[in-house]
């Protein structure tokens, strides 16, 4: 198999839930997933299976009440052991060849693609996505598998590099050992299982530490890597507290990376830990840290349709209940249509159906948790005293954690709701004088994730691509949504280090370049 042998990349496509043949693969996935709720699953540490006495409990945010899974919670023993067994089989992983680790790889994406509606299952149970999100989300990570796969191969096969007279020169990508493995639980499956194969793929060997919010996800995509071939000591999985076990899996000397994603405050944290050289320890560690964000969309006086302009920001706002690092946190309006759009955002906002995430006819579900709930809340008290509620502004009724879309005009700069991430269903809409303003706003932050422009203008188009400091910028879109292979993912400022998942030098970060000259 070689990259070149491949036919081209393609998304993984989207079902059309309308249509009843899906709706019933649907219906049918989660009344199977419901009959497998509450089980138990083990921690995965050196090949075998085992168990802790500590448990960790994860329920339906849609159904508080409702148990999902148990699982262990690792002890520092066990995370200890974690390490050291990742450390063990890395010099058995890392011979192995690139095109097998490919193929394995392309074979979990079938797996993916097989189990999709019980995968999409699982997130609506386990995180309250909707049902068009859970697709998305499980098609991000079938393409994660088979583009990284794809970007492996085009590794294993570096370009010529100059020759020199009398010699033979070439480059290799070799892995670079045991990598920690810390995601969100926001992207339950795409997100933690890209970080997971890029990792993998590259010849690396992992410390798998879930979200202690959707652990059952990432345990049933363990089963995945198994059954496409994955030797079971090629990746420790080790659920717990990040807070417990973080440190020591961050500050291991053995720990060769760590590949995060999630807020601000814990990577922040790990890049510190990681600096600091440890007893024993050979290399310098690297940290990929992909962190929040507190994303923009500028509405111009030019934008084009302003109906589509409102559409995108409900959606970027509002969808998966605001809880994207992607998500429209700040809308920015040009004075001359502030207050018409102001009516247009409201009235999309009301029409929005919110509850059980597995009704499908809920385009919003709950919040993750009830301590997600319990801030987000706060963030709304914060927001009545620094603006002015448009909808929204509280809980709504359901035994799940429901906020009603909520939305505050008059928002200014130095407004804690403008600067902070709030990572729910909260939009600030702030007035901005003209064009040069409005872009002055969009950047008056310390994250730089994705960001957004309507408008007709071309020359503004081309000052907001000059000027709209962000790692992803969209014109005349909203700014959620990206696609593997055609929007590689990252941030600037503190929204980390722009790994660019999805994009091809992701893998470059897994990777370590060896130069090798021969005497002819
Ligand atoms: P979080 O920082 O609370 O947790 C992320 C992960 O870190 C979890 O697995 C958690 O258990 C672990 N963790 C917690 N404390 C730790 C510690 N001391 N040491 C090591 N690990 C620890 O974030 P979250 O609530 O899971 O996710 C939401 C955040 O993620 C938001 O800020 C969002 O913007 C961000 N996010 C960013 C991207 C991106 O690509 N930039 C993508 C998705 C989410």
């Amino acid at each position: 198999m070689s990259f070149s042998s491949l036919s081209p990349f393609v998304n993984e496509h989207y079902r059309d839930f309308s249509l009843l043949e899906h709706r019933a693969a649907m219906d049918a996935a989660l009344a199977q997933v419901r009959s497998e709720l509450g089980r138990e699953y083990p921690l995965r540490i050196g090949g075998s299976t085992e168990t802790s006495p500590g448990k960790l409990l994860s329920h339906n945010p849609s159904c508080t009440s409702e148990l999902v899974g148990i699982h262990q919670k690792a002890s520092a023993e066990q995370a200890n052991r974690a390490v050291e067994s990742a450390f063990a089989y890395f010099p058995t992983w890392s011979a192995v060849t690139p095109q097998h680790r490919a193929a394995l790889l392309f074979r979990a994406a079938e797996i993916l693609k097989e189990r999709k509606s019980e995968f999409n299952a699982w997130m609506i149970l386990e995180s309250g996505k909707n049902w068009a999100e859970a697709e998305a989300d499980t098609a991000e990570a079938i393409d994660f598998c088979d583009y990284y796969a794809r970007q492996m191969l085009r590794m294993a096969k570096p370009e010529e590099l100059v020759q020199m007279p009398g010699e033979y020169s070439k480059i290799e990508y070799l892995g670079l050992g045991v990598g920690i493995i810390i995601p969100p639980w926001n992207f339950p499956l795409a997100i933690m299982a890209g970080m997971t194969v890029a990792a993998l793929v590259s010849g690396n060997t992992v410390v798998i530490k879930p979200s202690s919010e959707t652990p059952t996800i990432a345990a049933k995509f363990m089963e995945v890597l198994l059954a496409a071939g994955f030797p079971a000591e090629s990746f420790q999985f080790i659920p717990g507290s990040g807070a417990a076990v973080g440190d020591l899996l961050v500050t291991h000397p053995k720990t060769r990376f760590i590949s995060f994603t999630g807020s601000k405050a814990v990577g922040l944290r790990i890049v510190e830990l990681a600096a600091k050289t440890q007893p024993g320890q050979r290399w310098i560690k690297r940290v990929v840290a992909e962190m929040g964000g507190k994303d923009a969309i500028v509405v111009d006086a030019e934008a084009a349709a302003l109906d589509a302009a409102a559409q995108g920001v409900v959606a970027a706002a509002f969808g998966f209940q605001g809880q994207k690092c992607s998500a429209c946190s700040r809308a920015i309006v040009d004075a001359s249509i502030y207050d018409e759009f102001l009516l247009k955002l409201k009235a999309r906002a009301e029409q929005l159906t919110i509850g059980s995430a597995q009704r499908i006819e809920n385009f919003m579900g709950p919040v993750i948790s009830e301590r997600a709930e319990r801030g987000i809340l706060d963030y709304i008290e914060i927001g009545k005293a620094e603006g002015r509620l448009i909808t929204g502004g509280g809980k709504t009724q359901g035994d799940g954690y429901y906020i009603a879309p909520t939305i505050f005009a008059d928002i200014e700069a130095s407004d804690r709701i403008f600067q902070e991430e709030i990572f729910g269903p909260v939009l600030s809409v702030t007035k901005a004088r003209d064009f040069d303003h409005a872009l002055q706003l969009a950047n008056d932050s310390e994250y730089g994730l994705t960001g957004a422009v309507y408008t007709a203008n071309k020359e503004k188009i081309e000052r907001a691509k000059r000027e709209f400091f962000v790692g992803n910028l969209y014109i005349n879109r909203k700014c959620t949504g990206a696609m593997v292979g055609a929007h590689p993912f990252g941030g600037f400022n503190m929204s980390g280090t722009d790994s660019k998942a999805g994009g091809p030098d992701y893998l470059l970060q897994f990777l370590q370049a060896k130069s090798i000259a021969e005497k002819l």
